[in-house]
C-alpha cells in the first residue's frame, strides 16, 4: 500500500493540522516527481467573523512553532499576527511577577484562528462603525495547501466507510467519493471522530474538557496602553478556575479560562477579581464582551491514530496538554506527510512511521499532568509561591541568561516552548531546588512589599507588528 501517481488523498478539516498536512505532502511528493490529488473537506468560513470561520484558541503562537515554520520558509504575514508578544505576568494569590522573553531573540505571536470575534461590542462603541475583519491564520495555511495545488471542497463530511480495500468518504450533498488514503484532521469539537463511528475504522476518541474563551474590545490604543505585549497568567484561587490568562490582540484582549463547570458567571467572578480588574483600563465595561464560547480541549490520545489507508492528525491524534495545540499540529502533520509518502500507507507502515510521533506527544502529556499538579501545589501553598516568585525577581533584575531558571520554566509551563519533559528536569536539578528552597525561607522572614503587591510591569507599546 504506497502512494503512486495521480492516488487520491482525502483530508477531513482544514484546520492547521489538515492544511499543514496537505502542504507538506505536497510539498514532498514534488521533489520526488509524483503527483497526488489532494482533496481538503472544510465548511468553515475562515473569512466570516465569529464562530463560522473560528475554531476555538486562545490564538498564541509558540515562538517554538514560530520559527519551525520559518524553517518550512512560511512566515506569518503581519496582517494574520495580531500582536507580538515578549513577557508575561505571572500573577498568583502572593502576587505577581513580570517574566520577559528569557533569550532575547524569542518571540511568540497572538492571532485570530478566523477573521476575527463578532463585533457587537466594538460598533456600539464607535457608533456603528465599519468592524474590522482580521486575516485568519486558518485560512492564511489552508491558502498555502491550495496553492501548493490541493482542492477544497466547502462542506461537511457525514461519514467515512470501507468499500472493499478503499475508505469510502459520504460528503454533505455531494456523491460519496474513495481515495486511496483518507486523513481525519477534524479536531475535537464540533462531532470530530464520531463521522468514523459507523465504519470499520474504530477510534477510540481522545479525551476533553470544556474551556472558555472569550473576548473584551477595548480599542488598540487602550490595548497599548494596559497591555502592550505582556500576556497575563493567572494561577489564583479563583472558584472553579484553575488557569486563566489574558492574551493582547489588535484591539481585543482574548480570555482563556479552564476549569470545572465554567459557565457565562464564572467568567463575571473572574473578571471582577481585584487581581484581574487592576489590569483593565479603570471605568470599562467588563460585561460587554464580543464573542464567547465553551470549546473542548484535547486531553489525551486517540487510540489507534491509524488504520489501513487511514490516518488521524492534530487534535483528532493528539494535541500538547494545555498549550500549543498547533505546535502539535504542526510535528504530526509533518511526521504523517513523511511517513505516507516514503513508507507507505498500511497500518503497519504507519504505525512503524507515524505512530512514534503521536506517542511521544502523548508521553511528555504525562509528564505535563505531573508539571500542573506541582504548579496546583504552589497555589495551595503561599510559602512556595512567594519562594517562586522572590526567585523570578532576583533573576529578571539580574538578567543574567546563566541563572534564569525559575523565569525559563515558567515561560516554558505557560507559552509551549518546550517539552515538559525538559521542564520537570530542570527543575529536578540540585541548584534549582536549593535556590526556592533558600527564597521560599527567605520569604518567611522578609516581609517583601514588592512581591506581596507588585505592580503590573509597564507594558511597552507595539504596534501589532509580528514576531
Ligand atoms: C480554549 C482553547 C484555547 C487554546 N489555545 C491555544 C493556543 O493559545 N495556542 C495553541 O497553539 N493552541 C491552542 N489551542 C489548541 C488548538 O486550538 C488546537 O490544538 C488546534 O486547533 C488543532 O488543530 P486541528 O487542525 O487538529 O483541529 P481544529 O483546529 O479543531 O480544526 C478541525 C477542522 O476540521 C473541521 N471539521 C470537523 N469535522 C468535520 C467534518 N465532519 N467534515 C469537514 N470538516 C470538519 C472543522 O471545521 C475545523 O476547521 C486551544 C484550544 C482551546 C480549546
Amino acid at each position: 500500500m504506497e502512494l503512486t501517481q495521480h492516488s487520491r488523498v482525502a483530508i477531513i478539516g482544514g484546520g492547521p493540522s489538515g492544511s499543514l498536512t496537505a502542504y507538506f505532502m505536497l510539498d514532498i511528493a514534488s521533489r520526488l516527481g509524483l503527483h497526488l490529488n489532494i482533496e481538503i473537506f472544510d465548511s468553515s468560513q475562515f473569512t466570516a467573523q465569529g464562530p463560522k470561520g473560528c475554531n476555538y484558541c486562545g490564538g498564541v503562537i509558540s515562538e517554538t512553532l514560530v520559527q519551525m515554520l520559518a524553517m518550512e520558509g512560511i512566515t506569518l504575514p503581519p496582517d494574520v499576527v495580531q500582536r507580538g508578544i515578549d513577557s508575561y505576568q505571572l500573577h498568583t494569590d502572593q502576587g505577581s511577577a513580570a517574566i520577559s522573553t528569557p533569550l532575547a531573540e524569542l518571540r511568540i505571536a497572538s492571532l485570530y484562528r478566523g477573521s476575527g470575534p463578532l463585533d457587537c461590542a466594538k460598533r456600539k462603541a464607535c457608533g456603528g462603525a465599519e468592524p474590522v475583519i482580521y486575516r485568519s491564520l486558518d485560512g492564511f495555511l489552508l491558502d498555502l495547501a491550495l496553492s501548493k495545488g490541493a482542492t477544497l471542497f466547502p462542506t461537511k463530511v457525514n461519514k467515512v466507510t470501507r468499500v472493499g480495500n478503499l475508505p469510502m468518504v459520504f460528503p454533505r450533498e455531494m456523491e460519496p467519493r474513495s481515495y486511496d488514503l483518507v486523513i481525519g484532521a477534524v479536531g475535537v469539537n464540533g462531532g470530530g471522530l464520531k463521522i468514523f463511528d459507523e465504519s470499520a475504522i474504530r477510534f477510540r476518541h481522545p479525551t476533553t474538557t470544556k474551556a472558555v474563551i472569550t473576548e473584551i474590545y477595548l480599542g488598540r490604543s487602550e490595548v497599548d496602553r494596559c497591555f502592550g505585549s505582556t500576556m497575563h497568567v493567572f494561577v489564583t484561587r479563583i472558584p472553579r478556575v484553575s488557569f486563566a490568562a489574558i492574551i493582547p490582540k489588535g484591539e481585543y484582549v482574548t480570555v482563556v479560562m479552564l476549569g470545572r463547570a465554567l459557565d457565562r458567571d464564572t467568567v463575571v467572578t473572574f473578571l471582577n477579581h481585584p487581581t484581574v480588574k487592576q489590569c483593565f483600563p479603570d471605568g470599562v465595561d467588563l460585561t460587554a464582551r464580543s464573542c464567547f464560547c465553551r470549546p473542548e480541549v484535547s486531553l489525551g490520545t486517540s487510540s489507534p491514530v491509524c488504520a489501513d489507508r487511514v490516518a488521524l492528525v492534530g487534535d483528532a491524534a493528539v494535541s500538547r496538554l494545555y498549550k500549543d495545540g498547533n505546535g502539535a499540529a504542526y510535528r504530526t502533520a509533518k511526521a504523517l506527510a513523511t511517513a505516507a509518502i516514503i513508507h507507505g500507507i498500511s497500518r503497519k507502515s504507519l504505525e512503524r512511521y507515524y505512530a512514534p510521533a503521536c506517542r511521544k506527544l502523548s508521553f511528555d502529556n504525562t509528564i505535563g499532568k505531573t508539571v500542573f499538579l506541582t504548579v496546583n501545589l504552589f497555589k495551595w501553598m503561599p510559602i512556595l509561591s512567594r519562594g517562586m516568585l522572590g526567585m523570578v525577581r532576583r533573576e529578571q533584575s539580574r538578567q543574567d541568561p546563566r541563572r534564569m531558571d525559575m523565569s525559563l520554566v515558567l515561560w516554558d509551563v505557560y507559552t509551549g516552548s518546550n517539552s515538559y519533559k525538559s521542564i520537570l528536569l530542570r527543575c529536578l536539578a540540585p541548584r534549582f531546588l536549593l535556590r526556592l528552597l533558600v527564597e521560599s525561607i527567605k520569604s518567611l522572614f522578609v516581609v517583601d512589599k514588592a512581591v506581596r503587591a507588585a505592580p503590573v510591569a509597564p507594558p511597552m507599546a507595539t504596534e501589532g507588528h509580528g514576531p
